[in-house]
């Protein structure tokens, strides 16, 4: 049986009804109408880095894609700039590494983990840039099915948001590199990442920063000031290193990690009077206790 808990980065969630790994846009075509058919729910997951699923499992079909969706295409180049076509399943890890030192565009993507699907539905980015900067057109399946092609400035793309209309399925996105720049684009990757690896828990299950930070501020701040760093719910735990990280220490539940998540939300705005905003997406469904967390009116 496959389960979020062996699929997705925080190593919780329960089963999936129904799994499919369409190979080719055809197959997904017919997942996705056999999923609308049956009425129980079409889900699109990419490696799980950024995902929280219930202990109970999520209903219905959901699909990773594999096969097709997994290959890149150089469609279009000049002397200043290439257009790669990357199918959504491509892993970020593997673009990056094929690309560094000979492209400069893909900063965004620097030890940031998932696929090219999940990195346009999230506009994943760094300090070093987002995603949103290189993509030119976003080519998928609409919610019933049909192919189409976004262009860029048609999609509403801002800070972790990939404005993605309602049930969208990404299959390829076309992005715009740069020939200028690439060896030094290359060397802040590194650096880049040796920063991440000594201030964030990369050593233990997580999906990354839970929070958007809020503007100008830091949400890792902000639960580190609410006193919250290594505070647990189980085995979940708001990581000792990085206050913005929520970590598996071993066993964790997915009701632990909402919990934990939850506790920073009502710690922050009692401490601080500012809401934070999960960066992470939270589906299928939940106990009312635990969530939604908003603040009463005063
Ligand atoms: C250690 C660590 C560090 C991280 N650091 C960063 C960081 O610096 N910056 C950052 O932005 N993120 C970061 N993340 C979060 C995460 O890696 C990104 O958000 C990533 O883009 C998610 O990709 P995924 O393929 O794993 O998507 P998933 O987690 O599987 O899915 C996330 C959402 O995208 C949707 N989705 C996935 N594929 C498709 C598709 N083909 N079409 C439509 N929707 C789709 C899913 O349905 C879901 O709603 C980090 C995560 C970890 C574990």
């Amino acid at each position: 049986m496959h389960t979020f808990a062996n699929l997705g980065y925080w190593r919780v969630g329960g089963p999936m009804e129904r799994f499919l790994c369409p190979a080719t846009p055809d197959d997904l075509r017919v997942a996705l109408l056999d999923a609308r058919e049956r009425g129980r729910g079409f889900f699109v997951l990419g490696r799980g880095s950024n995902l929280l699923v219930p202990d109970e499992g999520l209903s219905g079909t959901t699909v990773q894609l594999g096969g097709e969706f997994c290959t890149i295409r150089e469609v279009h180049g000049n002397a200043e700039t290439v257009d790669l076509r990357v199918g959504a399943g491509v892993w970020n890890d593997v673009l990056l590494k094929r690309q560094l030192g000979k492209l400069s565009g893909l900063g965004a993507l620097a030890g940031v983990p998932g696929t090219m699907g999940g990195a346009i539905a999230m506009n994943a980015g760094t300090a070093l840039g987002e995603i949103d900067k290189v993509v030119t057109r976003v080519e998928g399946l609409d919610a019933e099915g049909r192919a189409c092609t976004i262009e860029r400035r048609d999609l509403p793309m801002r800070y972790r948001e990939g404005g993605l209309p309602v049930g969208f399925v990404v299959t390829a996105a076309v992005l715009r590199l740069s020939r200028a720049g690439a060896d030094d684009e290359a060397q802040r990757v590194e650096a880049h990442k040796a920063h991440r690896k000594a201030t964030q828990p990369l050593n233990q299950p997580s999906c990354g920063s839970v929070f958007r930070n809020p503007p100008g501020d830091s949400a890792g701040r902000l639960i580190q000031d609410a006193g919250l760093k290594g505070w647990r719910s189980g085995n979940a735990q708001i990581s000792e290193k990085h206050a913005n990280f929520i970590v598996n220490l071993g066993g964790a539940q997915a009701n632990d990690v909402l919990c934990c998540i939850r506790t920073a939300m009502q710690a922050v705005w009692a401490r601080s009077r500012v809401l934070l905003s999960p960066e992470v997406h939270i589906v299928g469904t939940w106990d009312e206790k635990l969530w939604p967390f908003l603040p009463a009116r005063e």
